[in-house]
Formats: structure tokens, C-alpha cells, sequence
């Protein structure tokens, strides 16, 4: 866990699925069973801003860790800065090395920010690494038609999103923001209020 770089401690008990309807509790249950590690499968969950999508990356890594099993999380941005830092310094197949090592990748934040030329590359060879060797998670806020955009090159994307689907998951979620909710409490009773003020 300490190894980790988990950004916060989120767990499957603090996930509230009477919020996000479009999520399927099975699926994400049986997710936490951790079969798909042993199987080597990974885990796209896609879905705009604020929906859970890192919260439950999360989730199912510290699942693998409580298993004994080792985890590594790193926004897209941050572990391709390590990979360009890596290769400046000489020492990019010890650092593709480290990265593959892990049974569960945690790739968050895939659209927020785009990719340089090089660092798609790099991220191109470490999903290449991993493949059917470990499990990677991964998170975005686009639609895998705009990863080209992100990527910068959309060859590239075509044969990443192949190579990341060939044994997949993909959990879609479509619903509002939980960092809104309490916002869209006070907007709601806001406009009853004045609702009923009109009436009155
Ligand atoms: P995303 O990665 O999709 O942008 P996050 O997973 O970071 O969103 O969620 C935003 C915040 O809301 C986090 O603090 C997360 O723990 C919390 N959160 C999101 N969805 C839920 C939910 N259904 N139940 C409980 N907390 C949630
Ligand atoms: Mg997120």
C-alpha cells in the first residue's frame, strides 16, 4: 500500500450505488472478487467529471493490495513524466520494468490532459509491456473515438485501445457529479424556494 502512491483511501463500503443508477453493484462486486487479475484482464471505467471513476480504481487496488498483491497508481500525465524522465536518464527498460511488474496498474485521468508526441510513445510501450502479462485500470473522461485527440495520434490509439480491449471490462457511467451533489441540493432548494414564493 505505502508503495503504492494511492492518492486517497477510497473503498467499495464507502460507495453509495443508490447515487450513480447507470453503475451495476454486481458487476462492480464481482469486479472486487479480483478474478480479473488472475485472469490478466483489464478495467476501462469511462464516464465525465465527478461520476466515481477513480474512486473505484482505487477501491479495487487497495482490494489487490489487501490481497498481498503489488499495486501502483499514477495519473497518465504522471507516469509518463516518470517514463520521459526515465529515458532521459538512461534508464527507460529498468523503468518500463518496474511498471510492468505490478499484478494491478492503476492509468487515471486518461483526456484531462493531452500526451506529447514522445510520451505517447513511452505509454504506448508500457500497455505493450503489460499485455496479457498484468491487469491495468484505467480511467477517462473521453470516449475511446477521441483518444487519437489525447494521444495525438490516432494510429496509435486504434492499436492501444485494441491491445487495452482484447480482454476488458468496460464499465460506462452516465450520471451526475457526486462533488455537485450537495451543490445541486442548495440549487434545488433554492428554486423551490422561489418557487414558492411565487405561488405565494
Ligand atoms: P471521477 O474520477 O469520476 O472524476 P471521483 O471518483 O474522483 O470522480 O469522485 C469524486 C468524489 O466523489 C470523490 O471524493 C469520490 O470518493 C466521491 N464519490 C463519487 N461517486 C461516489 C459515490 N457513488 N458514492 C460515494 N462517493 C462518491
Ligand atoms: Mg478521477
Amino acid at each position: 500500500m505505502r508503495a503504492s502512491r494511492l492518492p486517497a483511501v477510497k473503498t467499495l463500503g464507502q460507495f453509495d450505488f443508490a447515487f450513480q443508477p447507470s453503475i451495476k453493484r454486481e458487476q462492480i462486486e464481482s469486479l472486487h472478487e479480483l478474478g480479473f487479475l488472475d485472469r490478466r484482464e483489464n478495467i476501462i471505467f469511462l464516464g465525465p467529471p465527478g461520476v466515481g471513476k477513480t474512486h473505484l480504481a482505487i477501491s479495487l487496488a487497495i482490494a489487490a493490495a489487501e490481497s498481498g498483491r503489488r499495486v501502483y497508481y499514477g495519473t497518465l500525465t504522471a507516469l509518463i513524466e516518470s517514463l520521459v524522465d526515465a529515458k532521459a536518464a538512461g534508464q527507460l527498460s529498468r523503468r518500463l520494468r518496474v511498471l510492468t511488474h505490478p499484478a494491478l496498474l492503476v492509468v487515471d485521468e486518461i483526456g484531462y490532459l493531452p500526451v506529447s508526441q514522445d510520451g505517447a510513445v513511452l505509454f504506448f510501450q508500457l500497455i505493450n509491456a503489460r499485455h496479457e502479462r498484468a491487469s491495468t485500470v484505467l480511467t477517462s473522461n473521453k470516449g475511446f473515438e477521441e483518444w487519437g485527440g489525447v494521444l495525438g495520434d490516432e494510429i496509435m490509439a486504434t492499436a492501444l485501445i485494441d491491445r487495452l480491449l482484447h480482454h476488458c471490462h468496460i464499465v460506462n457511467i452516465r450520471g451526475n457529479s457526486y462533488r455537485m451533489r450537495e451543490h445541486q441540493n442548495l440549487m434545488r432548494s433554492a428554486s423551490e424556494q422561489r418557487h414558492e414564493e411565487a405561488v405565494l
